[in-house]
């Protein structure tokens, strides 16, 4: 017998251990343990890694991700009720699961995680989106991971993924894009979940690049990036002249038109701005 085979089904778990969902936490469960091994592929080969997962709840990812392989799991969950369901996934696999009572978005993970990192989560909206960002901009590059796996709602996943020129490109997409590759890796229907979300969501799967695609400064970038899509219906001239009094000549030398708007320039262009005006 498995360790996985050995742990009771999801609804027992859940039953035993009087997990009713929080909607403050943004509890919605996955159960069924064939997608949650599905999800765990996504995120690639496992052997040899250490995975970070957030939000791990009453475990169902976590078990994926341990019988998919990963060294290590580290899973950061803020719920208490959910600790002693988890442990019992650490119980079945001994050594290979460290279970951090916390908030993902306080927590020190130093020590915790040795390279390759990978990580892996399906987590509440709002949190999900404000670590992405966070991993996505740490103080120097390469960061501790290697790639996110990442659950979101279908319209976040395509804010990440979006090219210019459509509705949901923005500071998300050029953030990701810049540094990593970035997409849609799985589709899943609200009723993939316990209890049904109101909508549909996705799974972003991201692979860091060693170095950027075009060279920039990131706070640069990131500000410039911000300013042009605070303001997206407005000309880049109109957009960006708190930036410098020379705007409209900053544009022109980056190679853009300052009558342009935010979502018609690509990812080389706001590059090419952000380095006209950090003067590199
Ligand atoms: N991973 C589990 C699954 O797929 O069934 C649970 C997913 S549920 C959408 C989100 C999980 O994140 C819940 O277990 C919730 O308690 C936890 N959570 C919410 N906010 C959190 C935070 N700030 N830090 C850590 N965990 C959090």
């Amino acid at each position: 017998m498995t360790a996985i085979d050995s742990l009771p089904p999801l609804r027992e778990v859940i039953a035993s251990h009087g997990l009713s969902a929080r909607k403050s936490l943004g509890q919605n469960f996955l159960l069924d343990l064939n997608l949650t091994a599905k999800i765990a592929r996504k995120a690639g080969d496992l052997t040899g890694c250490d995975v970070l997962e957030i939000g791990p709840g009453p475990g169902g990812l976590t078990r994926g991700l341990l019988a998919e392989g990963a060294r290590k799991v580290v899973a950061v969950e803020k719920d208490r009720r959910c600790l002693p369901a988890l442990h019992e996934i650490a119980d079945a696999y001994p050594g290979r699961l460290e279970i951090i009572e916390g908030d993902a978005l306080e927590v020190d993970l130093t020590g915790h995680l040795t390279g390759p990192v990978r990580v892996a989560a399906n987590l509440p909206y709002n949190v999900g989106t404000e670590l992405l960002v966070r991993w996505l901009t740490p103080d120097s590059w390469p960061p501790f991971w290697d790639s996110l796996t990442l659950m979101f709602q279908r319209e976040v996943a395509q804010r990440i993924v979006a090219r210019p020129g459509s509705k949901a490109y923005g500071r998300l997409a050029l953030l990701a894009q810049w540094r990593c590759d970035a997409k849609i890796v799985l589709d899943l229907p609200p009723q993939a979940f316990t209890p049904p979300p109101k909508v549909s969501s996705a799974v972003v799967h991201l692979t860091r690049l060693d170095a950027p695609r075009f060279e920039a400064n990131p706070k640069t970038l990131s500000h410039v990036v911000a300013m042009a899509f605070n303001q997206r219906r407005k000309m880049l001239r109109a957009a960006l002249k708190g930036l410098a009094p020379d705007i409209e000549d900053q544009l022109r030398a980056a190679g853009l038109e300052p009558t342009a708007r935010a979502e018609e320039i690509s990812l080389e262009g706001f590059c090419a701005l952000a380095r006209q005006l950090h003067g590199t």
